[in-house]
Formats: C-alpha cells, sequence, structure tokens
C-alpha cells in the first residue's frame, strides 16, 4: 500500500515550498487510494513554536489537504532514546557525553529515486576535516569518517535519526520531499541499515526557483501560504498553481481541479527540472477561478477583506454587494483587487487616477455635466438602461459623440479611466450620489 507523508518542522510558517511537498504527497496517497501522513518534526524544541504547528495546521485544511494521520515528534522522544540506546548496546553507536553517535562504515550507497533514477553515495566522502580544511587520518592513516549524530549533547534526537525511525515505524513506502534532502539520504540509509528497517523508495522533488532565477525566499514577497490567503488568493487556485510545478496534467492543460489532478498523478512522471514561480500566471489562473466562483459565494468570500478595509460595517446592503460583486468579477485576478476597483462605490471621498483627472477633466465640462445631471435627474427609474438613455439624450442635445463625454464622466464619478460598463457605474452610485459627484467635478474644473 502507498502511504506517504509531509514532514513540516514548525519552525516558521507552511511556505510555498513547503505546500507543494504536501500537495504532491497528498495526490500521490490520494492517486493511488494509499494513506497521507502528517507529522510535526518538533524535536528542535527552541525553535519549535506552536504558533508555527497550529498555523501549519491551518494552511492545510485550507489547502484542502488532508490527512489520515497526525504525528508529533515531540511525543516520541522515548522511543528515540530507546533505539539509540539499542544501537550502543549492538556496539554501532557509542555515547560522547550525553551525546550519541553512530559509527559510519565504509560503505557504497545506491537509493533508487523515482524522479531522478539511481543516485549513488560513498560514504568515504563524509570525512572529518581539521580546522585547516584538511582531512584527518584515523589511526590507520585512512580518512576519518564523520559519524553520524543520532542524539545530541543536549539529549534531544537528531533530525535524520527520528525521520529514519519514524519512516519506518509509520510504514512509509516512499519517501516524497524537496530536492534539498537529497545530502540527507546517505546519512539516512547508514541509519535505516544500522536499525535493520527496510528502506523504502525516495523521490526528490524540484526547487522551486523565483522568477529572477534565485530560490525563492522571503525578499521576494510572499513565501508563506498565509500571505497568498491575505492577498485574496483562492486555495483551490493556489493548489492549481503548485500541482503544475513540477508536473503537467498533460494536453497543455493548466486549469486542473485536484480531484481531476488525482485521476492522472503519478509521482514517476514529476520533471527533475527545477520549476520557476510565476506571479503572473498563478494570478491568470487565481482570475480563472474567480469566474468561476458564483457570484453569492464569491460575496461571502469578499465580505472579510471588506469589512477589515472598512469599507462596510455590519448592516450594509447585501443585495446590493451582491450586484456590485457581479459587476466586477471578470476584472479580479485576485480578491483584493476588488477593494481597489471599487473604492468609489464605498467611499464619498474620491482617489482620482491623476493622468486620467488631467486627460479628461481639465477643461470646462460644465455644459455637459449640467445638462446631464438636468438628464439624470428626470431618471424615475434609476437603472443602466434608463442611465444610459439619459445619457445618449444628453448627446443628442449638444450634438456631441457619446465617445467624447463617456470618459469624463466616467472620471468623475469613479476617479478612474476605466472599469465595468460605465451605466451599471451610474445606476449602482444611484441618483444622488452621481448628481453629487458632478456637481463636485463641476466645482473642481472652475
Ligand atoms: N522536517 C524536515 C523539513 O521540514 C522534513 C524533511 C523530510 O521530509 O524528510 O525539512
Amino acid at each position: 500500500m502507498v502511504k506517504v507523508r509531509f514532514a513540516p518542522s514548525p519552525t516558521g510558517f507552511l511556505h510555498i515550498g513547503g505546500a507543494r511537498t504536501a500537495l504532491f504527497n497528498w495526490m500521490y496517497a490520494r492517486a493511488q487510494n494509499g494513506k497521507f501522513v502528517l507529522r510535526i518534526e518538533d524535536t528542535d524544541q527552541q525553535r519549535s513554536k506552536k504558533e508555527y504547528e497550529e498555523e501549519i495546521l491551518r494552511s492545510m485544511k485550507w489547502l484542502g489537504l488532508d490527512w489520515d494521520e497526525l504525528h508529533y515528534q515531540s511525543h516520541r522522544f522515548d522511543l528515540y532514546r530507546d533505539m539509540a540506546q539499542k544501537l550502543v548496546d549492538e556496539g554501532k553507536a557509542y555515547k560522547d557525553g550525553e551525546a550519541i553517535l553512530l559509527k559510519t562504515l565504509k560503505d557504497d550507497i545506491k537509493i533508487y529515486d523515482l524522479i531522478r533514477g539511481e543516485i549513488n553515495f560513498d560514504t568515504s566522502n563524509f570525512v572529518v576535516r581539521g580546522e585547516d580544511g584538511g582531512v584527518e587520518l584515523d589511526e590507520h592513516n585512512q580518512p576519518k569518517l564523520k559519524d553520524e549524530v543520532l542524539i545530541k549533547g543536549d539529549g534531544s534526537p537528531d533530525y535524520n535519526f527520528c525521520c529514519v525511525i519514524d519512516d519506518a515505524l509509520m510504514e512509509i513506502s516512499c519517501v516524497v520531499r524537496g530536492e534539498d534532502h537529497i545530502s540527507n539520504t546517505p546519512k539516512q540509509i547508514l541509519i535505516y541499515k544500522a536499525l535493520g528497517f527496510k528502506i523504502p523508495k525516495f523521490a526528490h522533488l524540484p526547487l522551486i526557483m523565483a522568477e529572477d532565477g534565485t530560490r525563492m525566499s522571503k525578499r521576494m514577497g510572499a513565501v508563506a501560504v498565509s500571505d497568498y490567503k491575505e492577498q485574496g488568493f483562492l486555495p483551490d487556485a493556489l493548489v492549481n498553481y503548485l500541482m503544475l510545478l513540477g508536473w503537467s496534467p498533460g494536453n497543455n492543460q493548466e486549469i486542473v481541479t485536484l480531484q481531476q489532478a488525482i485521476k492522472n498523478f503519478s509521482i514517476k512522471k514529476v520533471n527533475k527540472a527545477a520549476a520557476a514561480f510565476s506571479m503572473e500566471k498563478l494570478r491568470w489562473i487565481n482570475g480563472q477561478y474567480i469566474k468561476q466562483t458564483d457570484t453569492e459565494k464569491l460575496t461571502e468570500l469578499l465580505i472579510p477583506f471588506l469589512e477589515k478595509a472598512n469599507y462596510i460595517n455590519q448592516d450594509f446592503d447585501r443585495q446590493g454587494l451582491k450586484s456590485i460583486v457581479e459587476l466586477f468579477k471578470v476584472r479580479l485576478s485576485t480578491l483584493t483587487e476588488f477593494l481597489e476597483w471599487t473604492d468609489f462605490i464605498f467611499h464619498d471621498k474620491l482617489q482620482f487616477d491623476p493622468e486620467a483627472k488631467e486627460k479628461h477633466l481639465s477643461q470646462d465640462r460644465s455644459k455637459e455635466f449640467n445638462l446631464l445631471i438636468n438628464n439624470f435627474k428626470q431618471v424615475e427609474n434609476y437603472d443602466a438602461i434608463s442611465c444610459e438613455e439619459a445619457f445618449k439624450k444628453t448627446v443628442g442635445e449638444l450634438g456631441i459623440k457619446p465617445g467624447e463625454l463617456v470618459h469624463p464622466l466616467r472620471v468623475a464619478l469613479t476617479g478612474k479611466a476605466m472599469g465595468p460598463s460605465l451605466f451599471d457605474i451610474v445606476a449602482i452610485l444611484g441618483k444622488e450620489r452621481t448628481i453629487e459627484r458632478l456637481n463636485s467635478a463641476l466645482k473642481t474644473d472652475s
């Protein structure tokens, strides 16, 4: 049976790379009707924090990556110590103060990696170097091999040791993790061999590079899953994007739900080459998911953002909000962009785009705006269609082309040069606010 695990250390938030590792493990398990284990590697008691652990679980749930088993390494310290003692008793390990180290023997180690094929290591390369950088020699004048720490001087077990014990006892069939762990693998194999455990398969996922070709890091802005949530990315869209970092569903398909992905996911089809993170693509995918979300649900998702930005308070007009969401949803790549598009609806004071103002409101519009105000005043049923009729009537009376008045009107009402259908906006603002804004545009002109 396929049994895989995601093993984050709660020494930081769940970041994009970790989430991709979790996702590939999850897809592998679900595609094979196997099990997915979440193991919190909290052995480093100084650096592990409860808040990080909670955030990791929260982000996993938000992404929709459910687990079949949850383990904490901090609950298993006795087991690790017993195992280390067993190796000491068998003469395979030795004590050095509080620490316990495994004797490293000369060995050729082969691992079979499902993504990279065979990888060979020679433990003769694990040498001890002196302060001058030179290789130290043993009593037979052979390079001294570096012994593997199992239990550290402070009594806490080392990552490689716990990882092996847990992967073996939890019956993990394949260890799927980031490429940065390849160098740990031979050390772990030595521990498997010493403990007489069956060695699992391995699959090391390609690194995720930032757009400039360097490794993804905090310098690049958002790296934590929670940052993406805050910026208004939808979990399904983020998951969809992450699955494309190293895997492809084929046929150049880019919009793939988790349910579709698990039908044809294969860990062997994962690329070896590093994957490049593209914010532009993520935003595009997010926009596709936003468009597909029904307006009612999208409105619910937007409410916390609107509340946080003080756009609405408790007694807002839900029906009204839904029609605004309907109007803007095709333009959004993130939920937070809704705030940028709609500030003019929720705030009385307009923020003018200076270029738009200069281009469309700098000349005297008093004749046009005054006539528009009169004609809008007469509209009884103030909806988009009637407002458009009032507008057409106005341009007819002025003998000008609609295009000459559309832009000044949009800028006067919204402060922006672009946006959705102008008459939908006029209707959403309502008669009173439309007239007020036209009047104040007249004032600033004069
Ligand atoms: N706790 C390790 C990490 O977060 C896990 C490595 C592994 O998957 O073996 O990097």
